[in-house]
Protein backbone atom coordinates (compact mmCIF):
# COMPACT_ATOMS: atom_id res chain seq x y z
CA UNK A 1 0.00 0.00 0.00
CA UNK A 2 1.43 3.58 -1.02
CA UNK A 3 0.60 6.44 0.40
CA UNK A 4 0.07 10.12 -0.68
CA UNK A 5 -1.42 13.02 1.12
CA UNK A 6 -2.08 16.83 1.35
CA UNK A 7 -2.44 19.18 4.14
CA UNK A 8 -3.46 22.60 4.56
CA UNK A 9 -4.41 25.04 7.75
CA UNK A 10 -5.54 28.43 7.16
CA UNK A 11 -6.17 31.21 9.96
CA UNK A 12 -9.76 31.72 8.78
CA UNK A 13 -11.39 34.87 8.83
CA UNK A 14 -12.50 35.89 12.08
CA UNK A 15 -9.45 35.29 14.95
CA UNK A 16 -6.29 36.60 15.12
CA UNK A 17 -4.02 33.49 15.85
CA UNK A 18 -3.99 29.74 13.90
CA UNK A 19 -4.34 27.43 17.14
CA UNK A 20 -4.66 24.66 15.21
CA UNK A 21 -1.42 22.90 14.19
CA UNK A 22 -0.89 19.94 11.78
CA UNK A 23 1.52 16.93 12.20
CA UNK A 24 2.30 15.03 8.62
CA UNK A 25 5.00 13.03 9.17
CA UNK A 26 4.35 9.46 7.69
CA UNK A 27 3.67 7.15 9.40
CA UNK A 28 1.93 9.38 11.62
CA UNK A 29 -0.64 12.37 10.88
CA UNK A 30 -2.33 14.07 12.88
CA UNK A 31 -4.63 17.30 13.53
CA UNK A 32 -4.83 19.60 16.61
CA UNK A 33 -7.25 22.33 17.49
CA UNK A 34 -5.57 24.51 20.80
CA UNK A 35 -7.85 26.29 23.49
CA UNK A 36 -6.85 29.20 25.82
CA UNK A 37 -6.66 32.68 25.98
CA UNK A 38 -3.72 34.60 24.61
CA UNK A 39 -1.79 32.52 22.60
CA UNK A 40 -1.64 29.29 24.53
CA UNK A 41 -4.30 27.40 22.57
CA UNK A 42 -1.12 27.17 20.20
CA UNK A 43 1.70 26.46 22.67
CA UNK A 44 -1.12 23.02 23.46
CA UNK A 45 -1.72 22.39 19.98
CA UNK A 46 2.20 23.23 18.76
CA UNK A 47 3.48 20.97 22.39
CA UNK A 48 1.39 17.80 21.25
CA UNK A 49 2.21 17.66 17.96
CA UNK A 50 5.85 18.28 18.88
CA UNK A 51 5.85 15.63 21.37
CA UNK A 52 3.93 13.38 19.13
CA UNK A 53 6.17 14.21 16.05
CA UNK A 54 8.94 12.78 17.53
CA UNK A 55 7.53 9.59 19.23
CA UNK A 56 8.33 6.11 18.54
CA UNK A 57 5.12 5.03 17.20
CA UNK A 58 4.95 1.44 15.08
CA UNK A 59 1.29 -0.08 16.39
CA UNK A 60 -1.94 1.34 17.82
CA UNK A 61 -0.77 0.63 21.14
CA UNK A 62 2.47 2.83 20.58
CA UNK A 63 0.56 5.69 19.16
CA UNK A 64 -2.12 5.82 22.37
CA UNK A 65 1.22 5.69 24.44
CA UNK A 66 2.31 8.81 22.21
CA UNK A 67 -1.30 10.68 22.37
CA UNK A 68 -1.03 10.55 26.46
CA UNK A 69 2.57 11.73 26.43
CA UNK A 70 1.58 14.61 24.26
CA UNK A 71 -1.37 15.01 26.85
CA UNK A 72 1.31 14.86 29.83
CA UNK A 73 3.93 17.38 28.06
CA UNK A 74 0.77 20.06 27.68
CA UNK A 75 -0.15 19.38 30.91
CA UNK A 76 3.02 19.89 32.81
CA UNK A 77 3.96 23.15 30.52
CA UNK A 78 0.31 24.63 31.87
CA UNK A 79 1.29 24.59 35.43
CA UNK A 80 5.19 25.75 34.48
CA UNK A 81 4.39 28.93 31.84
CA UNK A 82 2.42 31.39 33.33
CA UNK A 83 -0.57 32.77 31.23
CA UNK A 84 -1.16 29.09 29.99
CA UNK A 85 -3.00 27.77 32.61
CA UNK A 86 -6.11 25.86 31.90
CA UNK A 87 -4.79 25.37 27.58
CA UNK A 88 -5.58 22.37 26.06
CA UNK A 89 -6.12 20.79 22.71
CA UNK A 90 -7.88 18.34 20.75
CA UNK A 91 -5.91 15.70 18.98
CA UNK A 92 -6.80 12.99 16.22
CA UNK A 93 -3.75 11.19 15.32
CA UNK A 94 -3.47 8.68 12.87
CA UNK A 95 -1.49 5.86 12.24
CA UNK A 96 -1.04 4.39 8.89
CA UNK A 97 1.75 2.00 8.00
CA UNK A 98 0.28 -0.37 5.58
CA UNK A 99 -3.24 -1.40 5.03
CA UNK A 100 -4.30 -1.35 9.36
CA UNK A 101 -4.63 1.85 10.63
CA UNK A 102 -4.85 3.15 13.60
CA UNK A 103 -6.70 6.19 14.87
CA UNK A 104 -6.39 7.76 18.22
CA UNK A 105 -8.54 10.44 19.50
CA UNK A 106 -9.40 13.02 21.83
CA UNK A 107 -12.22 15.93 21.37
CA UNK A 108 -13.95 17.52 18.65
CA UNK A 109 -11.61 17.02 15.51
CA UNK A 110 -12.74 14.28 13.06
CA UNK A 111 -11.32 11.49 10.97
CA UNK A 112 -13.45 10.92 8.20
CA UNK A 113 -13.29 7.98 5.43
CA UNK A 114 -13.94 8.20 2.25
CA UNK A 115 -14.82 5.05 0.29
CA UNK A 116 -16.70 4.56 -2.94
CA UNK A 117 -17.85 7.85 -3.20
CA UNK A 118 -19.32 8.05 0.36
CA UNK A 119 -18.19 10.43 3.72
CA UNK A 120 -18.32 8.40 6.84
CA UNK A 121 -17.10 9.74 10.09
CA UNK A 122 -14.31 7.14 11.97
CA UNK A 123 -14.13 9.63 15.00
CA UNK A 124 -16.77 10.27 17.74
CA UNK A 125 -17.16 13.90 19.28
CA UNK A 126 -16.19 14.39 22.76
CA UNK A 127 -18.97 17.62 23.12
CA UNK A 128 -21.59 18.02 25.73
CA UNK A 129 -23.98 17.88 22.45
CA UNK A 130 -22.99 14.61 20.83
CA UNK A 131 -23.53 13.47 24.71
CA UNK A 132 -27.42 14.91 24.42
CA UNK A 133 -27.81 13.79 20.92
CA UNK A 134 -26.97 10.42 21.56
CA UNK A 135 -28.83 10.71 24.94
CA UNK A 136 -31.89 11.29 22.86
CA UNK A 137 -32.44 14.63 24.03
CA UNK A 138 -31.27 17.03 21.40
CA UNK A 139 -31.57 16.15 17.22
CA UNK A 140 -28.47 15.93 15.33
CA UNK A 141 -29.82 19.25 13.48
CA UNK A 142 -30.35 21.54 16.59
CA UNK A 143 -26.65 19.78 17.90
CA UNK A 144 -25.49 21.45 14.83
CA UNK A 145 -27.22 25.05 15.20
CA UNK A 146 -26.46 24.49 19.74
CA UNK A 147 -24.76 27.86 20.82
CA UNK A 148 -22.77 25.42 23.19
CA UNK A 149 -21.95 22.83 20.38
CA UNK A 150 -18.15 23.58 20.66
CA UNK A 151 -17.70 23.00 24.65
CA UNK A 152 -15.56 19.70 25.29
CA UNK A 153 -16.35 17.48 27.21
CA UNK A 154 -12.79 15.84 27.00
CA UNK A 155 -9.55 17.37 25.58
CA UNK A 156 -5.70 17.05 25.90
CA UNK A 157 -3.70 18.52 28.53
CA UNK A 158 -6.16 19.60 30.76
CA UNK A 159 -5.39 17.20 32.93
CA UNK A 160 -3.06 14.83 34.53
CA UNK A 161 -5.02 11.76 32.84
CA UNK A 162 -6.80 11.20 29.63
CA UNK A 163 -8.96 9.48 27.99
CA UNK A 164 -8.09 8.66 24.76
CA UNK A 165 -10.58 6.84 22.22
CA UNK A 166 -8.92 4.43 19.34
CA UNK A 167 -10.25 2.68 16.30
CA UNK A 168 -8.57 0.09 13.87
CA UNK A 169 -9.89 0.02 10.35
CA UNK A 170 -8.52 -1.60 7.25
CA UNK A 171 -8.18 0.14 4.22
CA UNK A 172 -8.13 -0.67 0.80
CA UNK A 173 -6.96 0.93 -2.56
CA UNK A 174 -8.49 3.78 -3.60
CA UNK A 175 -9.41 4.41 -0.10
CA UNK A 176 -9.04 8.41 1.19
CA UNK A 177 -8.71 9.16 4.56
CA UNK A 178 -9.76 12.65 6.12
CA UNK A 179 -8.46 14.37 9.30
CA UNK A 180 -9.75 17.93 10.10
CA UNK A 181 -10.38 20.58 13.12
CA UNK A 182 -14.47 21.84 13.69
CA UNK A 183 -13.25 24.51 11.51
CA UNK A 184 -13.67 22.50 8.43
CA UNK A 185 -17.17 20.94 9.01
CA UNK A 186 -18.72 23.67 11.09
CA UNK A 187 -18.72 25.54 7.86
CA UNK A 188 -19.26 23.00 5.45
CA UNK A 189 -21.94 19.97 5.23
CA UNK A 190 -20.66 16.63 4.63
CA UNK A 191 -22.46 16.72 0.74
CA UNK A 192 -20.20 19.80 0.19
CA UNK A 193 -17.35 18.26 1.58
CA UNK A 194 -17.81 15.03 -0.27
CA UNK A 195 -18.16 16.77 -3.50
CA UNK A 196 -14.52 18.16 -3.19
CA UNK A 197 -12.90 14.85 -2.40
CA UNK A 198 -14.66 13.22 -5.19
CA UNK A 199 -13.50 16.25 -7.81
CA UNK A 200 -9.89 16.45 -6.58
CA UNK A 201 -7.68 13.68 -7.59
CA UNK A 202 -4.80 14.91 -5.67
CA UNK A 203 -4.78 14.75 -2.28
CA UNK A 204 -2.87 18.38 -2.30
CA UNK A 205 -5.12 19.93 -4.24
CA UNK A 206 -8.09 18.80 -2.28
CA UNK A 207 -6.69 19.70 1.20
CA UNK A 208 -6.11 23.17 -0.37
CA UNK A 209 -9.69 23.49 -1.86
CA UNK A 210 -11.33 21.92 1.39
CA UNK A 211 -9.80 24.63 3.15
CA UNK A 212 -10.41 27.76 1.24
CA UNK A 213 -13.77 26.83 0.45
CA UNK A 214 -14.41 26.55 4.35
CA UNK A 215 -13.00 30.03 4.53
CA UNK A 216 -15.39 31.49 1.69
CA UNK A 217 -18.19 29.96 3.77
CA UNK A 218 -17.65 32.56 6.43
CA UNK A 219 -13.77 31.30 8.13
CA UNK A 220 -15.33 31.97 11.44
CA UNK A 221 -12.91 29.51 12.77
CA UNK A 222 -9.16 28.25 12.27
CA UNK A 223 -9.61 25.72 9.32
CA UNK A 224 -6.75 22.45 8.94
CA UNK A 225 -7.50 19.46 6.94
CA UNK A 226 -4.71 16.27 6.07
CA UNK A 227 -6.02 13.93 3.08
CA UNK A 228 -4.42 10.78 3.08
CA UNK A 229 -4.62 8.55 0.21
CA UNK A 230 -4.34 5.06 -0.39
CA UNK A 231 -2.84 3.57 -3.80
CA UNK A 232 -1.46 -0.04 -5.30
CA UNK A 233 1.78 -1.23 -3.67
CA UNK A 234 4.40 -2.09 -5.40
CA UNK A 235 4.38 -5.27 -3.94
CA UNK A 236 1.88 -7.97 -4.69
CA UNK A 237 -0.60 -8.48 -2.27
CA UNK A 238 -0.50 -11.73 -1.24
CA UNK A 239 -4.52 -11.76 -0.23
CA UNK A 240 -6.41 -9.73 -1.65
CA UNK A 241 -9.55 -8.67 0.52
CA UNK A 242 -12.22 -10.43 -0.76
CA UNK A 243 -15.09 -9.30 1.69
CA UNK A 244 -18.44 -7.53 0.82
CA UNK A 245 -18.37 -4.04 1.06
CA UNK A 246 -20.75 -4.05 3.89
CA UNK A 247 -18.73 -5.82 6.30
CA UNK A 248 -15.76 -3.51 5.17
CA UNK A 249 -18.04 -0.85 6.59
CA UNK A 250 -18.44 -2.56 9.71
CA UNK A 251 -14.53 -3.09 10.59
CA UNK A 252 -13.87 -0.15 11.92
CA UNK A 253 -14.09 -1.40 15.08
CA UNK A 254 -13.66 -0.28 18.60
CA UNK A 255 -10.22 -1.04 19.95
CA UNK A 256 -9.39 -1.15 23.62
CA UNK A 257 -12.90 -0.29 24.89
CA UNK A 258 -11.92 -0.45 28.07
CA UNK A 259 -9.94 2.86 27.33
CA UNK A 260 -13.47 4.58 25.78
CA UNK A 261 -15.53 4.06 29.27
CA UNK A 262 -18.13 5.68 30.84
CA UNK A 263 -17.53 9.15 31.52
CA UNK A 264 -18.81 10.08 35.02
CA UNK A 265 -21.02 13.33 35.39
CA UNK A 266 -18.47 14.56 37.88
CA UNK A 267 -15.59 14.04 35.25
CA UNK A 268 -17.78 16.16 32.97
CA UNK A 269 -18.17 18.81 35.44
CA UNK A 270 -14.49 18.87 36.23
CA UNK A 271 -12.94 19.09 32.77
CA UNK A 272 -15.37 21.51 31.61
CA UNK A 273 -14.79 23.46 34.86
CA UNK A 274 -11.07 23.18 33.48
CA UNK A 275 -11.19 23.83 29.64
CA UNK A 276 -14.29 26.47 29.15
CA UNK A 277 -15.67 29.51 29.62
CA UNK A 278 -17.90 31.52 29.09
CA UNK A 279 -19.30 34.74 29.42
CA UNK A 280 -23.08 34.84 31.64
CA UNK A 281 -25.43 36.22 34.08
CA UNK A 282 -24.20 36.80 38.06
CA UNK A 283 -27.32 38.23 40.29
CA UNK A 284 -27.91 40.83 37.24
CA UNK A 285 -24.86 41.19 36.30
CA UNK A 286 -22.57 40.22 33.14
CA UNK A 287 -19.71 37.88 34.87
CA UNK A 288 -17.11 35.43 33.41
CA UNK A 289 -17.35 32.11 34.31
CA UNK A 290 -15.34 28.73 33.86
CA UNK A 291 -16.77 25.78 33.02
CA UNK A 292 -20.56 25.27 31.50
CA UNK A 293 -23.86 27.16 31.78
CA UNK A 294 -26.51 24.61 33.88
CA UNK A 295 -26.46 21.90 36.25
CA UNK A 296 -26.63 18.13 35.64
CA UNK A 297 -27.65 16.29 38.94
CA UNK A 298 -27.61 19.16 41.42
CA UNK A 299 -23.95 19.39 40.05
CA UNK A 300 -22.95 23.53 38.97
CA UNK A 301 -20.84 22.76 36.06
CA UNK A 302 -19.32 26.06 36.51
CA UNK A 303 -18.09 28.65 39.10
CA UNK A 304 -17.65 32.76 38.31
CA UNK A 305 -13.81 33.97 37.64
CA UNK A 306 -14.91 37.60 37.49
CA UNK A 307 -18.08 39.83 38.20
CA UNK A 308 -18.18 42.86 36.03
CA UNK A 309 -20.34 46.53 36.93
CA UNK A 310 -22.67 45.48 33.83
CA UNK A 311 -26.05 45.12 34.22
CA UNK A 312 -27.73 42.24 32.05
CA UNK A 313 -30.78 45.00 32.51
CA UNK A 314 -28.99 47.78 30.01
CA UNK A 315 -27.74 45.12 27.51
CA UNK A 316 -29.90 44.82 24.26
CA UNK A 317 -32.80 42.47 24.24
CA UNK A 318 -30.89 39.80 22.27
CA UNK A 319 -27.30 39.97 24.19
CA UNK A 320 -29.36 39.86 27.35
CA UNK A 321 -30.87 36.54 26.00
CA UNK A 322 -26.95 35.00 24.48
CA UNK A 323 -25.77 36.28 28.14
CA UNK A 324 -28.82 34.62 29.85
CA UNK A 325 -28.10 31.46 27.48
CA UNK A 326 -23.97 31.41 28.39
CA UNK A 327 -21.55 32.63 25.10
CA UNK A 328 -18.97 30.22 24.82
CA UNK A 329 -15.70 32.25 24.62
CA UNK A 330 -11.76 31.03 24.51
CA UNK A 331 -10.38 32.24 27.78
CA UNK A 332 -10.33 35.64 30.06
CA UNK A 333 -8.89 37.97 27.32
CA UNK A 334 -12.15 36.12 24.48
CA UNK A 335 -14.16 36.90 27.49
CA UNK A 336 -13.40 40.36 28.14
CA UNK A 337 -13.14 41.74 24.43
CA UNK A 338 -17.03 39.83 24.54
CA UNK A 339 -17.65 42.17 27.61
CA UNK A 340 -16.55 45.10 25.59
CA UNK A 341 -18.98 44.27 22.77
CA UNK A 342 -21.70 44.10 25.44
CA UNK A 343 -21.06 47.48 27.28
CA UNK A 344 -20.22 49.77 23.82
CA UNK A 345 -24.14 48.42 23.00
CA UNK A 346 -25.69 48.77 26.00
CA UNK A 347 -28.04 51.30 26.78
CA UNK A 348 -26.06 54.16 28.38
CA UNK A 349 -27.96 55.11 31.57
CA UNK A 350 -26.93 57.90 33.11
CA UNK A 351 -25.35 58.30 36.23
CA UNK A 352 -27.74 59.53 39.61
CA UNK A 353 -26.79 63.18 39.79
CA UNK A 354 -24.49 63.33 43.23
CA UNK A 355 -26.58 64.62 46.41
CA UNK A 356 -25.06 65.96 49.12
CA UNK A 357 -24.68 64.14 52.28
CA UNK A 358 -26.90 65.18 54.53
CA UNK A 359 -26.55 64.90 57.86
CA UNK A 360 -28.78 61.92 59.59
CA UNK A 361 -31.53 63.51 61.08
CA UNK A 362 -31.44 62.23 64.57
CA UNK A 363 -34.36 60.13 65.67
CA UNK A 364 -36.67 61.95 68.06
CA UNK A 365 -38.86 59.65 70.61
MG1 LIG B 1 -11.54 24.99 16.04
Amino acid sequence: MTIRYGASTDIGRVRETNEDSILHKPPVFAVADGMGGHRAGDVASQTALSILGTADVADAASLIRAVRAANSAVFERSRAEAGTEGMGTTLTALFAANSRLAVAHVGDSRAYLFRDAELNQITRDHTVVERLVEQGRISREEAERHPQRSYLERALGVDVRVEVDSEELEVAEGDRVMLCSDGLYGMLDVDDIATILAAEQDPQSAADRLCSAAVEAGGVDNVSVIVIDFGPSSVAVANPPTTSKVSRRRRVTKMAAVLVTFLGLLGVGQIALRGSWYVGESDGKVAVFRGIPGRVAGFELSHVEEVTDLQTDSLTDHDRRTVQEGIPVKGQEDAAVHIQRLRKLARTTLPAPERETLPTPTPTP
